[in-house]
């Protein structure tokens, strides 16, 4: 596949574009499964999956979510294309509240038909996705026929057979006649993205959708992820939870990488930021991870961390949730939580929530806590 893409005019596209799906501190919090004994004693308890976030997708724009399996990067993701109802906070979609749309509440202007027409995912098991029993016309004539129930039979099979062609699956006729066990893992995952495409979506969420590729395959996926982003017009929302296939997309798309923990997004920006000169210590471990991006991970035999165990998402450390972890952590840490900055969800900027960042702030005359390096970096040292 060719590389049709050119980072700088896409990223100045971004910032010209329109915001298509905007969340304003947007928190979504899961009952914690209890046993039986333990429902009966203990009151519920909550995980707070999605923490006071706020990001803007704009037309055009490829977003990788980075983190650690259970940060929250999924929930947040469905939170994005409207199918995970917020705690609390406000998710829009062109303006529209999606769930006031979704309840009928209000002055309704775009119905929540359109807005789940525009949001589509492509899961991260394609297999586990489409029905077993179904040929493949079928499976992907069924969303045409709910959400375009005008279309006649023939325009659908038209733009069925057009869409696999455009995926390489040819000949499409062939393919559209096959069951899901006839066709590999990532013909299956084709068959997702066509699935996706039909509904000419604004954003596509594509949750760890090449992590269970082989790497030569995964190139291929990633590569033409992004020729039909660009070709469409969509944006996609890419979860991930390895830096380098969110380097490969962002950085070839011009997109923003951002990093979670615990709920929150500790960190975003352009790739070559986030990626390349992390602010935030959390990304600087899963910069140390990630062996192609960090040359010092050859000599550095442990992570850079005080800690490798992830606190309970039900019961987070108090002030920054990452200073239990933290390498850089000081007295200041415990008690204030960080902010990202109101331009951290908007294209074109680059944020961290660490106190690190600020030459000015208390953090810089606390005490360092057990365990961190008497050695530190100076005033400032983190800021852009
Ligand atoms: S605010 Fe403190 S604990 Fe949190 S990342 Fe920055 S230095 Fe570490």
């Amino acid at each position: 596949m060719s590389d049709q893409r050119n980072s700088t005019e896409s990223q100045t596209a971004d910032r010209d574009n329109e915001t298509v799906v905007s969340l304003e501190d947007v928190s979504v919090n899961f009952e914690k499964e209890q046993g039986f004994v333990d429902s009966l004693f203990n009151d519920a308890q909550r995980v707070r999956a999605v923490d006071g976030v706020s990001i803007d997708i704009p037309e055009n724009e490829v977003l990788a979510l980075v983190g650690e399996s259970g940060c929250g990067k999924t929930t947040l993701g469905k939170t994005i294309i409207g199918v995970q109802r917020p705690t609390s906070g406000t998710v829009t979609y062109r303006g529209q509240d999606v769930w006031n749309a979704k309840d009928g509440n209000g002055d309704v202007r775009i119905p929540y038909g359109d807005i789940r027409k525009a949001l589509q995912i492509i899961h991260q098991d394609p297999g586990a996705a489409l029905n077993p029993n179904r040929k493949v016309l079928t499976s992907l004539e069924a969303p045409l026929k709910r959400w375009n129930s005008e279309m006649s039979p023939e325009d659908r099979r038209a733009r069925i057979f057009a869409l696999l062609d455009r995926v390489g699956m040819q000949p499409p006729q062939e393919y559209a006649h096959r069951y899901p066990h006839q066709l590999s893992g990532g013909e299956q995952q084709r068959v997702a993205l066509v699935r996706a495409l039909l509904m000419n979506p604004d954003v596509i969420l594509a949750d760890e959708a090449v992590s269970a590729l082989d790497v030569s395959l995964r190139v291929e996926t990633m590569d033409l992820l992004l020729e039909l982003q660009a070709q469409f017009n969509t944006s996609f929302v890419f979860i991930s939870h390895t830096l380098s296939n969110a380097r490969y997309l962002t950085e070839k798309a011009g997109g923003r990488v951002a990093i979670m923990y615990l709920g929150e997004i500790v960190e975003i920006g352009p790739p070559k930021k986030v990626l390349r000169d992390p602010k935030h210590p959390y990304s600087k471990v899963l910069r140390w991870a990630t062996a192609d991006l960090d040359p010092s991970h050859q000599e550095l035999t442990d992570p850079p961390v005080r800690s490798i165990d992830i606190p309970d998402p039900v019961n987070p450390p108090s002030g920054c949730h990452f200073h239990t972890r933290c390498p850089e952590a000081r007295e200041a840490c415990t008690t204030e939580a960080p902010e990202l900055g109101d331009e951290a969800g908007q294209p074109g900027t680059h944020c961290a929530g660490c106190h690190r960042t600020d030459p000015d702030h208390e953090y810089w005359d606390s005490d360092p806590l057990d365990g961190v390096e008497a050695e530190f970096a100076p005033r400032g040292e983190s800021d852009d």
